[in-house]
């Protein structure tokens, strides 16, 4: 069976940018948010069963679903954020078993924001690869990259695993504080390490 890495970490800590690394090296990524925001797009696989739990509201009249709209509700509402889930994670996870199926890649890295958090994905993987930086770090990328306030980063990382949790999980780590260069020879490295592991496997 191919070599499955979890890529994980927090919010704004370089997932996206260390997964495109590895994609350009010839791993096979397959990025749940991706997955996530397609299965909502227009004519998306959830929106019938969306607009079947939730109502016609949360439905654009181009047949997406209203993030905006959802976020806000499922904030507010336990019960709603459950229900969400419940509809898109098996979704997700059948789409990502359909692309690994077809991955064409040595190894493949699943990127799975909440990976710590979900349990399940932690027994479908082989390692966990956490992308760490110190929070203040995190902070300014996001709020330079969204726009943010300080405080709306704040509430985002507190509903996250913190980073000492997340790092006890970690098989490896690399560190996007460095300079993009370092990252770079980091996942270089990283990518030659796992190449073995599928050369001894
Ligand atoms: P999210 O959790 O929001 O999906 P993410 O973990 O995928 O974010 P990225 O989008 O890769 O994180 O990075 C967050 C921001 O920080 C981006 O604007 C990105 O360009 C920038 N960034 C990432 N790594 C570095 C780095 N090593 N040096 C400088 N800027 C970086």
């Amino acid at each position: 069976k191919t070599l499955s890495i979890g890529l994980t970490g927090g919010i704004g800590s370089g997932k996206t940018t260390v997964a495109n690394l590895l994609a350009a090296l010839g791993a096979s990524v397959i990025d749940t948010d991706l997955i996530a925001h397609s299965l909502t797009a227009p004519g998306g696989a959830a929106i019938p069963a969306i607009r079947h739990a939730f109502g016609a509201e949360f439905i654009n009249a181009d047949g997406s679903m209203d993030r905006q709209k959802m976020r806000t509700h499922v904030f507010t509402d336990q019960t709603a954020k459950q229900l969400l889930e419940s509809i898109l994670h098996p979704q997700i996870r059948q789409a990502c078993e359909d692309a690994a199926q077809t991955a064409q890649g040595k190894y493949i890295v699943f990127v799975v924001p909440l990976l710590i958090e979900s349990g399940t994905w932690l027994q479908r993987i082989n390692r966990v690869l956490v992308i760490d930086c110190d929070e203040e770090t995190q902070i300014t990328r996001v709020m330079q990259r969204n726009q943010f306030s300080r405080e709306q980063v704040c509430s985002i990382m507190r509903a996250q695993v913190t980073r000492e949790i997340r790092l006890q999980h970690a098989d490896d780590v690399i560190n996007s504080a460095q300079e993009l260069a370092q990252v770079k020879q980091q996942v270089e490295l990283l990518h030659q390490k796992y190449l073995q592991m599928c050369a001894q496997a």
